[in-house]
């Protein structure tokens, strides 16, 4: 879903009609000054969560502890937070406390990065308290505060000072640069998919680059998982974004074979979809080191949703290929699943009358969908039938 800047301003104007003051806050004033995409529509209100409840028709409470409602309007979603601070974090993970407060001003004073601590009023005026502009038009970043301290309060900061180096190829302005040199270690302190998360935004940047040399030169790789354990790996250098977790463990387990997939998931927590995909390139990539180009059998297999994921992954390797050599061998495929053979597993077991049913039958059947797909039989019945019937009888099992 795409945001809409349009309702966004609606919906702030139904805050201020009511009595309360709203702005547009964080990512997407950044973005909006830097005329790049949006990613959501974060507003930040003098109204309390009750409040904002009671404007508007389709609100959903994710977070009243914290003071936020997902607001559905003009069939967008906004997240509407009432101005807060948070204090303590004897945990490194929330917040000991939250406190409501009464203005914009202390509300951007909580946040991380001076570009991220922007609002925006209805009237388009900028609030703007820590030069968070400036610092744009100087392409830094630069922590609200004494950056110090505030990578002590929430470690995670640190990842996402370098990931937002990497998505806008910014720097980091020296004291950053020296907070996170010496905190690096708190990081341990952070939950992996929170980690998970600023590192998939810092390797698909533009910068990314830049963003991995800083992980190494900071120390921050010695607190990450596996990267901890494989010095090597911290300087491997993708000769091309990876743009998701499955594609950068592919990337890695093919650099570092010795560190298995399956490693890779458990220790960065990623999802059975990552787990599924990544198993999925890394069978195509062996396919295609075999042969040395796309293969149809590799077409044929890889599912056809990744093989933009999987051009990237040759692609980060070194491997010179492009999108319109898998398009034209995808496009020369005879089936696309096994469903579309016109022999099937009936057919194979009639075809052995004698023989009990067991593991011959899906052995025997791979081996017609590789002949098939591979062209080296067509995908008629009675040619497959002719070719089944001069096989040596199979041993049941
Ligand atoms: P993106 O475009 O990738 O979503 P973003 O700046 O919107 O970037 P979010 O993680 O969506 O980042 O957070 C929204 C805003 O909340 C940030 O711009 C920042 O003001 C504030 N924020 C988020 N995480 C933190 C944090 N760990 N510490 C302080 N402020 C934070
Ligand atoms: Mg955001």
């Amino acid at each position: 879903h795409k945001p809409s800047l349009k309702s966004a301003f609606h919906l702030l104007s139904d805050l201020e009609d009511a009595g309360y003051e709203s702005h547009i806050v964080g990512g997407a004033v950044r973005d909006i000054v830097l005329g790049r995409p949006m990613g959501d529509i974060d507003i930040a209100t003098s109204a309390t969560p009750q409040q904002v409840m009671s404007i508007f028709n389709h609100v959903i409470p994710i977070g009243i502890d914290h003071g936020t409602v997902m607001v559905r309007y003009q069939s967008h979603s906004f997240e509407v937070t009432t101005y807060r601070t948070e204090d303590g974090y004897t945990d490194f993970r929330h917040p000991d406390e939250v406190a409501f407060v009464n203005s914009i001003q202390e509300d951007l004073s909580r946040r991380d990065f001076t570009i991220n601590a922007m609002a925006m009023k209805q009237s388009g005026d900028i609030i703007d308290p820590f030069q968070g502009k400036k610092d744009l038009s100087r392409q830094i970043i630069r922590a609200v505060g004494d950056a110090h301290t505030r990578f002590n309060e929430d470690p995670l900061r640190m990842m996402r000072a370098i990931r937002f180096a990497s998505q806008l190829q910014f720097e980091v302005t020296d004291e950053v640069r020296q907070a996170i040199y010496n905190q690096a270690s708190l990081l341990t302190h952070i939950a992996v998919e929170r980690i998970t998360v600023e590192f998939e935004k810092l390797m698909a940047g533009e910068g990314y680059q830049n963003g991995i040399h800083l992980c190494y030169t900071l120390g921050v790789f010695s607190y990450l998982p596996i990267f901890s354990e494989n010095k090597s790996l911290q300087m491997t250098v993708p000769k091309h974004n990876l743009f998701g977790f499955a594609q950068l463990i592919t990337y890695y387990h093919e650099q570092t074979p010795a560190v298995s997939l399956i490693k890779w998931v458990k220790d960065w927590k990623l999802s059975n979809r990552v787990k599924r995909e990544a198993f999925s390139l890394h069978y195509a990539l062996t396919e295609y080191k075999q042969h040395g180009q796309v293969t149809l059998w590799l077409a044929y297999q890889l599912p056809e949703q990744l093989s933009g994921a999987f051009i990237q992954v040759l692609k980060a390797l070194g491997y010179p290929v492009k999108k319109e050599g898998f398009t034209e061998v995808s496009a020369m495929l005879p089936i696309h699943s096994r469903d579309e053979l016109s022999f099937q597993a009936k057919d194979l077991i009639q075809s052995f009358p004698n023989v009990a049913k067991g593991s011959w039958i899906s052995e025997g059947m791979k081996k017609i969908e590789y002949a098939v797909v591979t062209k080296q039989l067509s995908n008629k019945y009675e040619h497959i039938k002719e070719w089944v019937d001069k096989w040596n009888p199979p041993a049941s099992n």
